[in-house]
């Protein structure tokens, strides 16, 4: 540093906020054990920092400043506890040091922060998730200077901006002869080792072996030969520096493209599988794909910025370029290198690009198909990805009519036959069908226990027929999009006349008929009484254990989604269900034989309220339910 560059002006002391104090407390304290990833993060911002002003270049040439040579230098002082990374990429502005390095901009971060538990293993997976970045720094060191300057910018522009993670920094506008940025770390005591140029070294292969610039170290000193001069240090490149998804397959080792999936995502564990593939032809593109193990926090938020890094013939052109994959699959990273679009696309341009629409169906597929494959050959993995992902794989169904057929075979549900693990493939109940059923039979519930309790589910459970739970809030949206599978109808068995088609004997048939003449008049004077709130009485199918039970109509709204577009303040048009009654119930029975018209009336209603409760919805006067329940049961011990 020239003596120049120590002149400081405009010195302030801001706070860092909130977020920023809590993030930087927890990762001291839970990242221990990974504290080596500080220089992944920092070389990856450093190669992204180079990257921006490659893009920037494009239209400015000026911004090189006579300097085109991008690089990233790291070097150290053993005796000072310093390590510093040195880039020759974009800069940051006095602004933009301050909004960059003293703020995160991530939505949903301080609800992030707040689910962190304390327990310092759980939380390191979850800050792996998060990325921290930047802010690792203060993992090994306890204080931190950086100073930048703008490309393009005058020498005067310069900035220094140093903290020692508690709470504040300082900033200060420096003189800077070189663009671009420089990180000092302060190692903390302990650390020191990481001052140390084999570590280093080993860290840089580790990690940043294939990021596309090369990371510049001086040559260890040698001892010197007898009567020699000892010789002076050389510039050394130490990493392979080729950016890694234009290297062929065979030349690219596992490890090399898990170092690489931790550089651009951030994340700080193996990737759970990633498909490699240059295409060639009409369109002519490399993609570099991976399915992260674990969701990211905000998964769910629909508005954050994601997608694949973008390059253009090598040319970094944007990052999060969500153009390339549907909303449901947000959730891949990777980078997308195309020959055959220009170098100045813009997010504009890729919206309505023909070429872009191509990439995206390809691309759609080729996930699609690696998740499907995942799913064959290595179903207990998949069944991982299916527990972070699943949910919104589900959005696809709705969302991406073309590949509903793959989608439909990657979903996995709970169901009878197994326990509240979603783990069934649609594919595996039409294996176990009966011979002569002919449809898939699903319960939508609030829960698994909720649906397997329910009294619909008596006659499958005493016929053997398996029935899928479906307990997701997004469930009752997704299957209204998916109608059949393999030609089979999906059922809910909650919904409809209940027509179990040649699994149901002749004798229950007969059995039913005869019920409903014998029936008759009480169904009647059912139907009167409830008439304000039930469409129908009859005599049910569906019952082995419950006197009665609520059924919608066969192309009534799923309850489950009912009550959240309800919870969500939107009209839901009024339907009313049918109510099915058991005639083998002795409550039925006694109903039958009830000659007081009191009590007829209160066990009428009990037995409709109760068939509401058993649905897992509200009652509309629970008062009224409970002086009738307890009239009746006065009755009993009387
Ligand atoms: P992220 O990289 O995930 O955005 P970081 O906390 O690592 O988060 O960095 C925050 C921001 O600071 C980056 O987005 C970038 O704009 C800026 N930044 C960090 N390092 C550099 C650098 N070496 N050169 C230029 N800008 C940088």
């Amino acid at each position: 540093m020239s003596e120049q560059e120590h002149i400081e002006t405009n010195k302030e002391t801001l706070g860092f906020q909130t977020e920023v104090k809590q993030l930087l407390h927890l990762m001291i304290h839970s990242l221990y054990s990974n504290k080596e990833i500080f220089l992944r993060e920092l070389i990856s911002n450093a190669s992204d920092a180079e990257d921006k002003l490659r893009f920037e270049a494009l239209s400015n040439d000026a911004l090189y400043e006579n300097d085109g040579d991008l690089n990233i230098r790291l070097s150290f002082d053993e005796e000072a506890k310093t390590v510093t990374i040195t880039d020759n990429g974009i800069g940051m502005t006095r602004d933009e040091v301050i909004a960059n390095l003293g703020t995160i901009a991530k939505s949903g971060t301080a609800d992030f922060l707040q689910n962190l538990t304390g327990d310092s293993q759980k939380d390191s997976q979850l800050i792996g998730q998060f990325g921290v970045g930047f802010y690792s720094a203060f993992i090994v060191a306890d204080k931190v200077d950086v100073f930048t300057r703008k490309a393009g910018a005058d020498k005067s522009e310069g900035v220094h901006w140093s903290s020692k993670g508690e709470g504040e920094f300082e900033i200060a506008s420096v003189e800077r002869e070189q663009r671009g940025t420089e990180i000092v770390l302060h190692l903390k005591e302990e650390e020191a080792e990481f001052a140390n140029g084999w570590r280093l070294r080993s860290l840089v292969k580790k990690y940043s072996d294939h990021i596309a610039f090369p990371v510049i170290m001086k040559s260890e000193p040698m001892p010197a030969e007898e009567g020699k001069e000892p010789e002076e240090p050389k510039d050394e490149t130490v990493n392979e520096a080729t950016a890694l998804w234009t290297m062929s397959k065979s030349e690219v080792k596992e490890e090399d493209y898990k170092a690489f999936y931790k550089h651009i995502s951030h994340d700080f564990q193996d990737p759970l599988t990633w498909s490699h593939n240059r295409v060639e032809g009409k369109l002519e593109y490399t993609s570099l794909l991976y399915i992260p193990s674990k969701a990211p926090f905000d998964l769910y938020n629909r508005e954050v910025p994601r997608g694949l890094k973008l390059y253009v013939q090598r040319v970094f052109i944007m990052d999060e370029a969500e153009q390339f994959l549907p909303l449901y699959l947000r959730f891949v990273k990777g980078v997308v290198d195309s020959k055959d679009l220009s170098l100045n696309v813009s997010r504009e341009i890729l919206q309505s690009d023909r070429t872009v629409e191509s990439m995206k169906s390809a691309l759609t597929k080729r996930v699609l198909d690696m998740l499907g494959k995942m799913a064959k050959n290595e179903p207990e993995k998949y069944q991982d990805f299916w527990n972070e992902f699943g949910q919104v794989i589900k959005e696809g169904l709705g969302e991406d009519f073309a590949n509903k057929e793959k989608l439909s075979k990657l979903l996995r549900f709970a169901s009878t036959h197994g326990d509240s693990t979603q783990n069934i493939s649609l594919e595996d109940y039409v294996g176990r069908m009966k011979e002569s059923q002919d449809k898939i039979y699903y319960v939508s519930a609030e829960s698994y226990a909720a649906g397997i309790s329910s009294p619909h589910m008596e006659i499958f459970r005493k016929k053997g027929i398996e029935v899928l739970v479906l307990s997701d809030r997004i469930d009752g949206w997704m299957i209204s999009y998916l109608s059949d599978f393999e030609g089979k109808h999906l059922q809910d068995i909650t919904k409809g006349e209940l027509d179990l088609g040649e699994i149901e004997d002749e004798e229950d048939k007969k059995h039913k008929e005869e019920a409903s003449k014998t029936y008759e008049s009480l169904l009647n004077q059912i139907k009167e009484l409830l008439k304000d709130k039930v469409e129908d009485v009859r005599v049910t199918n569906r019952l082995t254990d419950s006197p009665a039970c609520l059924v919608a109509g066969a192309h009534d709204m799923d309850a489950q989604m009912k009550k959240i577009m309800e919870a969500a303040g939107q009209k839901v048009p009024e339907t009313k269900p049918s109510f099915e009654i058991n005639p083998e119930h002795p409550l039925v029975k006694q109903l039958n034989d009830e000659q007081n018209d009191d009590r007829f009336n209160d066990l009428t209603n009990v037995l409709f309220d109760q068939a509401v409760l058993a649905m897992g919805e509200q009652l509309k006067e629970p008062g009224a339910f409970v002086s009738r329940l307890n009239k009746l049961l006065l009755d009993l011990s009387k």
